[in-house]
């Protein structure tokens, strides 16, 4: 065996050991990153962890999170002649109220998939009889890259570019669930892309208010196996704190010309979080300064959402209530190919995750988390 993989071998196995040593009562971490919870599968971490620690998933999938009401409103923009939809891939299978915009493509609307949001500057410079909206969608790892787009559509002065904000903010979600009496955590492992933008500062409420050890995590198997042990040594101590495991990205400060960026173009809002509800202060809006790149202002429509009735428990899976094999639909009538509800579409998403990697074989709580 080489010798990399022998030391790799020796340091997660002396890792184990300790996690071992310090928990010695059952404790849930919550991973807040969808990036995250495919790397935990695909490393088979919950397989090697002792019994006593749980790995639950939480609301860290933007695609996810995207409510409703947003996604209604880019199917009305999208059935409009005059709009080019810019956006994702992932965001064609998000269910709105009644259908999807995948739906909306298929019965004409023009709907482009780009992989950046600058691409739909261009399409913007190919179309000028046409109004391009991009979707944008994402925490603050994609915000500043949107926020870019607006600068530079601002330089060029494009009158036909816009963007349909639903970004979100993971501090505030973090909040709310630790304000919400039913869910249960002991820690948290923090995004480490969120984080390499945002830095430690945001999430130091969570000892500070909360009492909350938290560990900013890369995606290694080593980083991951890494960031349990510093929470188990933070819990076995009493100490929390806000540890930073990913230093070779993740300053202290984050990253200080994308933070202005943001807040040149951005500021906070009220958000809907799909499955969690209205957070204060947890997305961003287009500045009064930009407006005129803002659909919502530029592009005024009347949507009506449908309020409808569904099985799917995506707000319980996205708060780490229930694992995603709970849902009585979950690889039955939801499936990655019709996805039911948005925990079922990104790759991402935890029930995607699950149905992908670990269904039938992961158990929340029973030693094989
Ligand atoms: S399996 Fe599908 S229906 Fe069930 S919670 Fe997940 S996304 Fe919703």
């Amino acid at each position: 065996m080489p010798e990399a993989k022998q030391d790799t071998k020796k340091i997660a196995s002396f890792l184990l050991q300790e996690i071992d040593r310090l928990i010695t009562k059952p404790v849930r971490l919550m991973e807040v990153c969808g990036t995250h919870t495919v790397a935990i599968f695909r490393a088979g971490i919950r397989q090697v962890l002792p019994s006593q620690v749980e790995l639950v998933s939480g609301p860290g999938c933007p695609v996810c999170v995207t409510a409703d009401e947003y996604m209604d409103m880019a199917i009305a923009y999208a059935k409009r002649q005059d709009v080019i939809i810019a956006t994702f891939g992932d965001m064609l299978k998000v269910p709105g109220s009644t259908s999807s915009l995948g739906e909306a493509k298929a019965n004409g609307a023009d709907i482009r998939i780009v992989y950046s949001p600058l691409e739909s500057l261009e399409i913007a410079a190919n179309h000028p009889d046409k109004k391009i909206i991009f979707l944008a969608v994402g925490f603050e790892t994609t915000a500043p890259t949107a926020a870019a787009t607006v600068l530079s559509a601002d330089e060029k002065k494009l009158k036909n570019f816009f963007v349909l904000s639903a970004h979100k903010l993971v501090p505030p979600a973090l909040k709310t669930l630790l304000a919400d009496p039913e869910v249960k955590v002991d820690g948290f492992i923090l995004p480490g892309h969120v984080c390499a933008i945002t830095g430690e500062e945001p999430f130091q409420f969570l000892p500070e208010q909360y009492h909350m050890p938290a560990v900013v995590a890369g995606f290694e198997p080593l980083d991951i196996l890494q960031t349990v042990y510093l929470l188990a040594k933070q819990i076995h101590d009493g100490k929390p704190n806000v540890e930073n495991e990913y230093k070779r990205i993740v300053k202290k400060n984050g990253n200080p010309v994308a933070r202005q960026m943001l807040a040149e173009v951005y500021e906070p809002v009220d958000a809907i979080w799909r499955g969690i509800g209205p957070i204060p202060n947890s997305g961003l809006r287009v500045k009064e300064r930009y407006q005129a790149f803002d659909a919502e202002v530029a592009l005024p429509i009347e949507v009506e959402t449908t309020v409808k009735q569904t099985a799917c428990r995506c707000g319980e899976v996205l708060r780490g209530l229930i694992k995603p094999t709970e849902c009585r639909l979950f690889g039955k009538a939801c499936l990655p190919e019709h996805p039911i509800g948005a925990c079922m579409v990104s790759v991402e998403g935890s029930c995607a995750a699950w149905y992908k990697y670990g269904s039938g074989r992961y158990q929340y709580g029973t030693g094989n988390n």
